[in-house]
């Protein structure tokens, strides 16, 4: 059993409200169990949303309190983005859980890589809030592109 990001799975959970299920998670969740968890939502945000990305560090720094995670309008999602981390680390607790595949880039999935907070669609190295915090209570994060 894993924790897998619900729009991967084809939830329409995500900023911009659309559907964009991946095949290969189409295909693994016949074979086992995946648990779609959506943060973002878990973290009180509606859909559609407007999008979002960590200014001045990754999710580690989000945990640490050194980074925020912003809207472009500069609006201040980052309790709401810790809040969804939490949830989802409940949910991994409940079910034993010690594996998770997030989505690559996000700002609460990303594992590896996220946009670095400029809204120019520029990747740097780091993890979303989300994938920080499994991670550090020892929970394995993979991408989908890791597949
Ligand atoms: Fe929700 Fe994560 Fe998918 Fe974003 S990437 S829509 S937070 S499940």
């Amino acid at each position: 059993m894993k924790l897998c990001s619900a729009c991967l799975l084809g939830i329409a959970c995500r900023y911009d409200g659309k559907i964009k299920a991946h095949p290969t998670l189409l295909e693994l969740a016949k074979r086992e169990i995946l648990i779609p968890v959506c943060p973002e939502q878990l973290g009180g945000q509606s859909t559609p949303r407007p999008d979002a990305e960590i200014s001045g560090g990754d999710g580690l720094k989000v945990l640490e309190g050194k980074a925020r995670v912003l809207e472009p309008d500069g609006n201040d999602v980052t309790s709401n983005f810790i809040f969804g981390a939490e949830e989802t680390l409940q949910i991994a607790r409940l079910y034993g859980i010690n594996e998770a595949i997030l989505k690559q880039r996000s700002p609460s999935c990303g594992s590896g890589k996220i946009y670095d907070g400029s809204f120019g669609r520029k990747i740097i190295p780091g993890d979303g809030v989300t994938a920080a915090l499994l991670k550090k209570n020892g929970i394995k994060v993979i991408s989908e592109e890791e597949l």
